[in-house]
């Protein structure tokens, strides 16, 4: 018997923690893998937010907070957009939620009639596509080049433009691909937009901080843009707190009130306990992750160099977040040690059965000629990855 929705029948498993599970059942039946697939940070949340998080239970934080975040943590939030993004929203725009992921749920929920289109520049992160497509949205995938650093240009944003366009959803520094949009290029698609004026813009920033060219540009600050563009961000990424669950918007007020009101009938608010601490982490500079940043940095330069050496793999320079999506396309039609390699899955498949590292396809980003490696872990994984994965093609 089967009685589930089609809804949920419809819908993919996040690929990312599809293969993050596979790796875990992997490893406790005794197999070495290196787990490069999920894109979580592999330090601990800094003790100055733990103790705000112990405070905070002693302080019996134990109630439901208002659905859309303690007003603390609101103004905490608005703080941080002023100093980090030059952005300035009132507390009636901001919802926090559980999570990026839901922020971009709620929004979705919110926004979508059955049959809007929305603009995915690819490759896009792994749940964009199942949650437009779970609100009866239609995602358009539109193909980047990784000679264009995998960057939507101007024109290919106009060329995917229909009356039934509703929205564009990319994240800067993107998850798969560590482009990172300059304050010229976001301009460039604005002005495209201005056509359009129905269109909104949703804009992940969630790696707004693990940025290696310096300046973070967001498609709120242009004044024309502001009253269009929905900001998500969250502390998962930048302090470490995934399993902490703390996401949030800023918005146009309508925006934000239709997602408090969508939220205060599916979770009435994330955790108390992680809102408290989220206060903590927002006030601080972001100089007190830097070290985490240049972590990052050094990573992304080895992992690149030694992929670098494997003459069939494609790379762009990421600029940020923590991911290389290199094109792996050179093994399609190709059979590897009995294995025959058709697609982007294959290969990752490939790679997890003879060299025991666990990558994500690109299928699940929208590109379906790349896979993603995460390089948040230590060098010594990295360098023994790449070892591997060099091995078992040779
Ligand atoms: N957006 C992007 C681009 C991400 O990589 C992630 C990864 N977790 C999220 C949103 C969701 O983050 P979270 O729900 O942990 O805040
Ligand atoms: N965002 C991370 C990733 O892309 C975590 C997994 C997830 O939330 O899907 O791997």
């Amino acid at each position: 018997m089967n009685q589930l929705s089609d809804r949920v029948l419809g819908m993919a498993t996040s690929a990312t923690l599809a293969m993050a599970a596979k790796t875990r059942e992997l490893k406790a039946e005794g197999k070495d893998i290196i787990g490069l697939s999920l894109g979580e940070p592999d330090f601990n949340t800094p003790n100055f937010i733990k103790d705000a998080a112990k405070q905070a239970i002693d302080e019996n934080y134990s109630s439901y907070s208002p659905v859309d975040g303690y007003v603390e943590l609101k103004d905490a939030i608005i703080t941080k957009f002023k100093r980090d993004n030059g952005l300035t929203y009132k507390p009636s725009q901001i919802v926090v939620s559980t999570g990026a992921k839901q922020s971009l749920a709620n929004v979705a929920a919110v926004m979508l009639n059955k049959g809007d289109e929305v603009i995915l520049p690819c490759p896009y992160w792994v749940s964009y596509s199942d949650i437009v497509k779970l609100n009866e949205g239609v995602p358009v995938e539109v193909q980047t080049s990784i000679d264009n650093d995998f960057k939507l240009t101007p024109a290919q944003l106009e060329a995917a433009i229909t009356p039934k366009t509703k929205m564009i959803w990319y994240s800067s520094p993107c998850n798969p691909s560590g482009s990172v949009y300059s304050k010229e290029e976001l301009r460039a698609l604005a002005d495209v937009l201005q056509k359009y004026p129905n269109i909104i813009v949703v804009s992940d920033e969630i790696y707004e901080h693990i940025n290696f060219v310096g300046e973070h540009a967001s498609m709120a600050q242009f004044d024309d843009m502001f009253d269009r563009t929905v900001t998500v961000n969250g502390v998962s990424k930048a302090f470490a707190m995934t399993g902490w669950r703390i996401g949030y918007i800023g918005a146009p007020e309508y925006i934000a009130r239709a997602c408090n009101k969508m939220q205060g009938q599916i979770t009435s608010g994330a955790n108390s306990i992680a809102q408290r601490a989220t206060i903590t982490a927002l006030n601080e500079s972001p100089d007190r992750i830097k070290f985490m940043v240049e972590q990052f940095k050094k990573r992304r330069d080895l992992i690149l160099d030694l992929l670098n050496e494997i003459p069939t793999f494609k790379n762009n320079v990421p600029e940020g977040a923590f991911y290389v999506f290199p094109d792996i396309s050179y093994y399609f039609g190709k059979t590897l040690r009995g294995h025959k390699i058709n697609n982007a899955t294959d290969f990752s498949m490939y790679i997890l059965e003879e060299a025991l590292v666990a990558t994500v396809t690109g299928e699940a980003f929208g590109n379906p000629n790349c896979i993603r490696l995460s390089y948040a872990a230590s060098q010594e994984q990295i360098i023994e990855a790449v070892r591997r994965i060099k091995e078992s093609l040779n």
